[in-house]
């Protein structure tokens, strides 16, 4: 598979740049391009095949949509998800855009209107699940249109080697065979070389141009923290940012529902959301939060797939995650507007023997072992002392250099200390214990606690009992978790997580080795505070905040009374654009970013109203 060079298009379709932001500015509100989206849409409308893989958030919609509006005929958008299709269809809609989509939830006399109007050129795109492509019905309807681009979005589903392989995509190949002068573009947020190999191959494209941007996201400031106090942290961080909406993933189903009702405990909108919920609770609790309802949704890995929310603006792990792919994943469901977002993971090695016990459990060796090398990975990038994009991007096979400037360890890098003496001390109540207790035990014999079976063991008798108690038992957790992460400590694989010594103990116990820790890290606000993929610069320190919260329910108003999400009026960018650039014309409102043409004429007389009412007061 080779690369695209950026040559201009030679077609007769092909516009000039200039022509192409007018369209981009006036049927979406955007100033310019992401980085390759110029490129590909240029290349879509000279009628190439194309294969975009881009991180989520990248902007890979805009890659065929507004190709379909320069194109003559209509463009078929093919998607797995029902829920994605709705809220894209509605989203174009609020920006003018002739769209619409066919699937199983459509009454018959809906159906046959759509599919009329789509024979007759109404619309510039129609999106459709696989399912109904390939039904009597919906080969008739692809027959009579006149097709002008089709588009595969998730393409990855279309290969047994990827993560979500679904046996109708295989279908899409004859769609090349029959309408073999239609070009195709294919995109995909996960495509692993030999994926996107598949890809080309499956769908039968035709020297595609394939553009694959990097999987680093500048906007997502990436930190872990050690799992003390989940509730009492992730409290804090919902208090400091007030006005941030997120996912917090937690790995069982009670661990979501706890959470949730904690939150709601404090009066924080929270809903849970996992497998065990009837399907239309889940459906219920995904609308709220995508809707703007529901401020945090507390779930499993169970959910995600069906959300295009652009201001996500964290996603919190409360427990380590199996592995990196779905980790990236999941945190990438963050910060799809561009703008700063937060993805918070907490780790400790309880989880890491909890993962390793369900890995346990699989049936066969080669399982077992890929399991764990993948558990190794989201381990080091949970303890990793250096760039956290290192060990993320290396998963995807893509080599940084080591200094990303949106992780908690470049910004601000851990002070290690030495703890050497630390650690002897507590070996050694680890031998003198009889490496016969768990690390509590141990820790409380450490501090010096009489408790009751520390007087019944008479532990109390030790020589080591209180030699640690000039330190918290925090200090003394962080020693042992270094320690067993270093292979110099270990724990018994039950429940008892017995504490004993290994080889690697030894030249620390003789003085022969060193042991060095890293000091927690007191983080105050979000630290993401720069906004860098935003087009248009403005100072975020100069937003009114009175009248931002004015904004801000006027959209919820709006959306509310027209059945949109809140982001479909206007991303936050754009309302904060507005609460610092306090537009009262047209003219001035429209050089909002976000502002096209039509939702100037829909929304501009309001928002501008409500912009003077807030300047006269
Ligand atoms: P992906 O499908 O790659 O995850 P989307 O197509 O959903 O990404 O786009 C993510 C967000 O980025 C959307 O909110 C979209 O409006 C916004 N976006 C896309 N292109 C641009 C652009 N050129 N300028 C500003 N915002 C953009």
């Amino acid at each position: 598979m080779s690369t695209a060079s950026s040559q201009p298009a030679p077609s007769q379709a092909a516009k000039d740049e200039s022509d192409l932001l007018d369209l981009l500015k006036h049927h979406f509100g955007h100033e310019q391009f992401r980085p390759m989206q110029g490129d590909v849409v240029r290349d879509v409308i000279a009628g190439r095949d194309t294969v975009v893989i881009m991180p989520t958030g990248g902007g890979k919609s805009l890659c065929y949509q507004l190709p379909a509006l320069v194109r003559d005929g209509v463009t078929l958008v093919v998607s797995p998800l029902i829920a994605l299709m709705q809220d894209q269809v509605q989203a174009l809609t609020n920006n003018g855009i002739a769209a619409t989509f066919l699937n199983s939830t459509l009454d018959e006399r809906t159906a046959d209107q759509r599919e009329q109007a789509a024979i007759a050129g109404e619309f510039d795109l129609v999106y459709m699940a696989p399912e109904r492509l390939f039904s009597g019905r919906g080969r008739r309807l692809i027959e009579q249109l006149n097709l002008s681009l089709i588009a595969v979005d998730e393409a990855h589903c279309i290969s047994e080697w990827g993560h979500d392989f679904r046996p109708e995509y295989r279908q899409l190949g004859e769609l090349r065979h029959r309408y073999g002068n239609v070009p195709m573009v294919a995109l995909t947020a996960t495509a692993t070389p030999r994926v996107g190999d598949d890809i080309v191959a499956q769908l039968a494209l035709h020297k595609p141009a394939v553009y694959r941007a990097g999987f680093e996201r500048a906007n997502l400031f990436y930190e872990a923290r050690p799992k003390q106090r989940v509730f009492e942290q992730v409290m804090r961080y919902l208090n400091d940012n007030p006005d941030h909406e997120g996912i917090i993933y937690c790995l069982s189903r009670t661990g979501c529902e706890s959470m949730a009702d904690k939150l709601k405990g404090k009066g924080v909108a929270a809903l849970p959301y996992h497998a065990g919920l009837d399907a239309d609770v889940r459906e219920q609790n995904q609308h709220a939060f995508v809707y703007g309802e529901a401020r945090v949704i507390c779930a499993t890995i169970a959910f995600g797939m069906g959300i295009d929310k652009p201001d996500v603006r964290f996603v919190i792990h409360t427990d380590l995650p199996r592995h990196m792919e779905g980790y990236y994943q999941e945190t990438g469901r963050a910060g799809r507007d561009g703008s700063p977002a937060d993805c918070i993971l907490f780790f400790s090695h309880g989880d890491r023997h909890k993962l390793e016990r369900f890995i346990e459990e699989k049936p066969s060796a080669a399982e077992r072992e890929h399991a764990m090398w993948q558990l190794d990975r989201m381990v080091q990038f949970a303890y990793t002392t250096g760039c956290r994009m290192v060990p993320l991007l290396d998963y995807f096979g893509e080599i940084h250099e080591g200094r990303c400037d949106h992780c908690d360890n470049c910004r601000f890098p851990p002070k290690q200390s030495d703890a050497t003496e630390d650690a002897r001390k507590l070996l050694s109540t680890v031998a003198r214990t009889e490496q016969r207790y768990g690390l509590t035990h141990v820790i409380n014999v450490l501090c010096g606690d009489e408790n009751d079976r520390i007087l019944q063991r008479e532990h109390h008798r030790l020589s080591v009992f209180g030699i640690g108690n000039d330190r918290t038992k925090a200090h003394w957790r962080r020693v042992a978790e270094t320690l067993v992460h270093n292979g110099q400590l270990a724990q018994t694989n039950d429940d008892y997580r017995t504490t004993y010594l290994t080889e690697a103990s030894m030249p620390v116990l003789r003085g022969e080795a060193s042991v060095t820790i890293t000091e927690p890290r007191v983080l105050k606000k979000s630290t993401t505070r720069k906004a860098r993929t935003l087009t248009v610069e403005f100072d975020e320190s100069q937003i009114d905040p009175k009248l931002f919260e004015a904004l801000r329910q006027l959209r919820m108003q709006l959306a509310n009374e027209q059945g949109l999400a809140p982001y479909m009026v206007f991303g936050n960018a754009s309302l904060k654009h507005m609460a610092v650039a306090k537009p009262t014309t047209k003219q001035a409102f429209a050089a909002i970013v976000g502002v096209g043409d039509f939702k100037l004429d829909k929304y501009g007389d309001v928002f501008i109203e409500a912009i003077a009412a807030h300047e006269a007061d």
